[in-house]
């Protein structure tokens, strides 16, 4: 590329800059933002001169060799002059020595990833310039020897891959030197050292560092500079920046710009001070200046934790800082002038702003500003605060906050302070949000017994299984160390709103069930608390407090989740299978029920009776055993459903059919087997070989869903008579009720016409029964295998509508056992085989090409085929954005997840029409 006539260097200060705000591609985002901040005519602000190299040169210094362009030294000394002319000063002369400081900068923010040098430009020459210029020797040594500890770091050891000895690098070694000389005057604070003792020290500090690296400091302005640079470009590579980079997805090829801008002191005198604030508070959102400061300190100091910062104004103190004086008080003038400066960037930026600021000698300066990061329960509240004083549109207040932020407002959570303050024992999957605090308990019947102690437990298992749901309901939260995202425990949890980590590989569980081990040699045993984010699937020692959460008293959520409906056209339903799940979706917004798992009333609390009556239907040998076992479980099953659809007043409900692999409802427990062996009359043995015809080598593409239907079709009967008659008695009773029968795991449109000629022959018998004319209902089929898919058009001619199992439909697309791939999946994304866990996000390439191709050949056999998606993918936001890309009516997701996809939902009709 001819690179001739490119520029490399953007100037900005004196009021006046080349880039500006949009720039952040070239600039990085935090020289783009000084440029606005100095250029742009309505700010115009206080900004330090300085000038950015751009992220090209960055790709440039790495494809050819690690050497610029030719023009940038030019360029570079172009701009440096400009900024000497501004300051009255000189870089590298020693009568009024300009310093300055090169810092890192990319698109995104990065924080913390990447070097920065401060202080460059002290050399043997200018130090005694910078002396008499200030009148402060002490201060003159003490930047001194900041330069030399992080130049002879960044620079000199990481920048040139220096492999540390012993792993003790060469800033740890003059940290050591000097608090050997703290310790032998007998200081406390860095602050008492003098300038004589600092000067003793760079003597020392220059002697070590030629000594370990080999090379002297240089003491040449323009070589610091140069670099510091090289240095900043080297840390994009660096190790914490490309691993940072690979969880965040920012691309390899974006570079790093850097900012060389000239140096102000926070930290020459009373008269001088460092800061960070935010325009409103990032913790709640409310619209108030927020911020810390230290006076006579540098940048570090603030960061390093050392002293404890003061609050800049009455509303920032907290519980250390209460008593500090604030900036307000002990700076008036310049707090005023702060205050409005932030007024003036928020005004512009029309977002939360989170600005750096130094004091030097009575003058304010801003040193950098960038949108805010806030958690979910300020986000929410600045958005619609926002939107009420017309600061932003509602389209604007709508994308200002991530769906998922949303969970933070719904659930529980481990106080942040906490967990800030507590280093965790493990790792795993987030499978269920939300934070927990419990005593470790290892079996469902313990959690069971525990709980009705009044004990709060959390239940840890290798993994769990349906006869550990009782325990899992019983407990706070549920950690498994095994399973994926879609894993009975996770499903269960999330279907719950509980919190749960699965796949916690860092866990080992003893093989008494008493204890277990983390791989940093942790042992939990029975009775001892832990406390679980299962946000992030994070897992801490000990009882961690947790905050609570009061959704429907939140009048920001509320008051945004009506903008959110306004903009959305895809419907969302809920996945509930209980009264109380749907009463609990519908509050969160549920526009009908999008799955109901008919087995689910099989487990858990007051399950006993009808999972006893099931267990006897399975293991039925004849269809007499069986007929009589449906009838007496008909009952159960149709005032389950009916308290249900009741529930959903009068919204639609999808009723699947039974889909369990049945040797899951096999009892073990031989008191069980016992009275299941004599209800049937039968004695053990034959009982045991009924169980052992059950069993399948593979369940999980065994005896299931439909297939049940077609093997014995009065089940499927006794199933659909109950829908019908619960619907029937709802009408009757003046109700309405809209059931949806859904046959599951189907691949054929004979399965279809099969299980509904069945559903006909009831129809007209439950209407003659209830001497009605007509009842509403639907009959569809999920998709959840390849071949229905593919055959969709066929499919559309009996289903009136589907529903997409992408639960199933991602194991069977890509063969990933769906309970397994726990074991696998962590090194497919590692290697970046995968971009993302295929049953947490549709793999929009693969499964959401067969889910398009569905829609669209179903939608030509059937025009206003119903279509919608019940999987585990209907409550995640990028899911959701692609199901209304494709033409999905609705989306179905667990109760909690339900604000979440009416967000996403309206997100993805804001982008779409944002495109056309
Ligand atoms: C699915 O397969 O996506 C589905 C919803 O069904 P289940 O998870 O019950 O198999
Ligand atoms: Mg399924």
């Amino acid at each position: 590329m001819g690179s001739k006539s490119k520029k490399y260097v953007y100037f900005f200060g004196g009021g006046k800059a080349d880039g500006n705000e949009s720039m952040k591609n070239l600039l990085g985002g935090k020289g783009a933002n000084l440029a606005e901040m100095a250029g742009h005519p309505k700010l115009r602000l206080p900004v330090p001169p300085g000038f950015t190299i751009t992220t090209e040169v960055c790709n440039y210094y790495y494809d050819n060799g690690k050497k610029y362009p030719k023009e940038l030294k030019e360029q570079v000394n172009v701009a440096l002059s400009k900024v000497e002319k501004i300051m009255g000063k000189k870089f590298g002369d020693s009568a009024n020595p300009l310093l300055v400081s090169v810092r890192s900068g990319a698109r995104k923010s990065m924080p913390g990833m990447m070097e920065t040098v401060l202080n460059v430009g002290l050399t043997e020459k200018t130090i005694e310039g910078l002396i008499k210029q200030t009148g402060n020797e002490r201060f003159v040594y003490d930047a001194y020897r900041r330069l030399i500890m992080m130049y002879s770091d960044v620079v000199m050891e990481k920048a040139e891959g220096i492999e540390p000895k012993g792993g003790k690098g060469i800033r740890k070694m003059l940290d050591e030197k000097l608090e050997a000389v703290k310790h032998s005057k007998g200081y406390r604070l860095d602050t008492d050292l003098t300038a004589e003792d600092l000067k003793s020290l760079v003597v020392e500090f220059k002697k070590t560092v030629k000594e370990v690296l080999g090379k002297p400091f240089p003491d040449n302005a323009e070589e610091q500079m140069m670099g510091g640079v090289g240095a900043v470009f080297a840390s994009w590579n660096g190790k914490r920046a490309v691993e940072y980079r690979r969880i965040e997805k920012i691309p390899d090829e974006w570079g790093t710009a850097v900012t060389v801008q000239t140096m102000v002191f926070g930290n020459m005198g009373d008269d001088c001070a460092t800061g960070v604030a935010f325009s409103r508070n990032p913790g709640n959102g409310e619209n108030q200046f927020y911020g810390e400061y230290l006076v006579n300190a540098q940048g570090e100091d603030v960061v390093a934790g050392i002293r404890t910062p003061g609050p800049i104004n009455d509303y920032s103190k907290n519980d250390q800082s209460k008593t500090l004086p604030t900036l307000s008080k002990i700076m008036p003038n310049i707090y005023k002038e702060l205050d409005s400066i932030k007024t003036r960037l928020e005004n512009h930026y029309k977002d939360m702003q989170d600005i750096e600021f130094t004091i030097e000698k009575g003058k304010l300066f801003m040193l950098q500003c960038r949108v805010g990061k806030r958690n979910g329960v300020a986000a929410v509240r600045m958005a619609v605060d926002m939107y009420k004083d017309k600061f932003i549109t509602a389209d604007m207040a709508i994308m200002r906050v991530a769906p998922n932020q949303l969970v933070e407002l719904l659930l529980p959570m481990i106080d942040p302070k906490a967990e800030l303050a507590t280093p965790p024992i493990a790792k795993g999957l987030p499978a269920g949000p939300g934070g927990a605090v419990g005593r470790a308990v290892f079996t469902s019947n313990d959690a069971v017994a525990w709980a009705a102690r009044g004990e709060k437990v959390i239940l840890v298992r290798e993994e769990t299984s349906p006869e550990d749901v009782d325990g899992m309901h019983k407990a706070q939260a549920i950690l498994t160390c095994k399973g994926g995202m879609t894993s009975h425990a996770a499903l269960v949890a999330r279907g719950w709103g509980k919190c749960c980590i699965v796949g916690c590989a860092d866990i080992e569980v003893g093989s008494d069930l008493k204890s277990f081990e983390t791989k940093k040699g942790v042992t939990i045993k029975e009775g001892d608390w832990i406390s679980l984010n299962g946000t992030k699937g994070i897992v801490f020692q000990g009882k961690l407090p947790l905050v609570d959460v009061d959704v429907e008293h939140n009048k920001s959520y509320t008051e945004l989740m009506k903008l959110v409906d306004k903009a959305r056209t895809l419907k969302v339903r809920t996945n509930s299978d209980t009264p109380k799940d749907a009463a609990q979706a519908i509050k969160f917004g549920a526009e009908g029920i999008g799955l109901f798992r008919t087995e689910h009333m099989f487990y858990g609390e007051g399950s006993d009776k009808p999972l006893f009556l099931l267990r006897k239907m399975i293991m039925s040998k004849n269809l007499d055993e069986r007929r009589k076992a449906l009838d007496e479980l008909f009952p159960y099953v149709k005032s389950d459903i009916k308290a249900t659809v009741e529930a959903m007043k009068g919204y639609p409900v999808t009723i699947r059919l039974l889909d369990p692999p049945l040797h899951e409802f096999v009892p073990h427990s031989a008191d069980k087997l016992e009275a299941l062996a004599k209800e049937l009359g039968v004695d053990m043995a034959e009982l045991n070989k009924r169980a052992e015809g059950l069993r399948e080598n593979n369940p999980m593409l065994g005896h299931r869903g439909v297939r049940l239907g077609i093997t014995y079709p009065e089940i499927t009967e006794m199933q659909v008579r109950a829908i019908l008659e619960a619907a029937a008695e709802l009408i009757k009773e003046g109700k309405k009720a809209v059931p949806e029968i859904m046959i599951p795991v189907t691949c054929a449109k004979t399965e279809l016409d099969n299980q509904k000629a069945i559903v006909e022959k009831v129809d007209k018998e439950v209407r003659a029964k209830f001497g009605l004319k007509k009842l509403p209902y639907m009959f569809g089929t999920m998709i959840e295998i390849p071949r229905a898919a593919l055959l969709a058009a066929k499919m559309a001619e009996t289903a009136e509508f589907f529903s997409f199992g992408t639960n199933d439909l991602t194991q069977m697309s890509f063969g990933f056992s769906r309970d397994d791939i726990g074991s696998f999946l962590p090194d497919y994304l590692n290697s970046k085989i995968l971009p993302a866990d295929p049953f947490q996000t549709i793999d929009q390439d693969g499964v959401g090409e067969l889910m398009r191709y569905g829609i669209e050949k179903g939608r030509a056999t059937r025009k206003d085929l119903k279509v919608g998606i019940c999987g585990e993918h209907g409550g995640d936001s990028e899911s959701v954005k692609f199901c209304h890309r494709i033409g999905m009516n609705y989306v179905s997701c667990s109760p909690f997840r339900v604000p979440i996809a009416r967000l996403a939902a309206a997100q993805a009709a804001l982008e779409g029409k944002k495109k056309k």
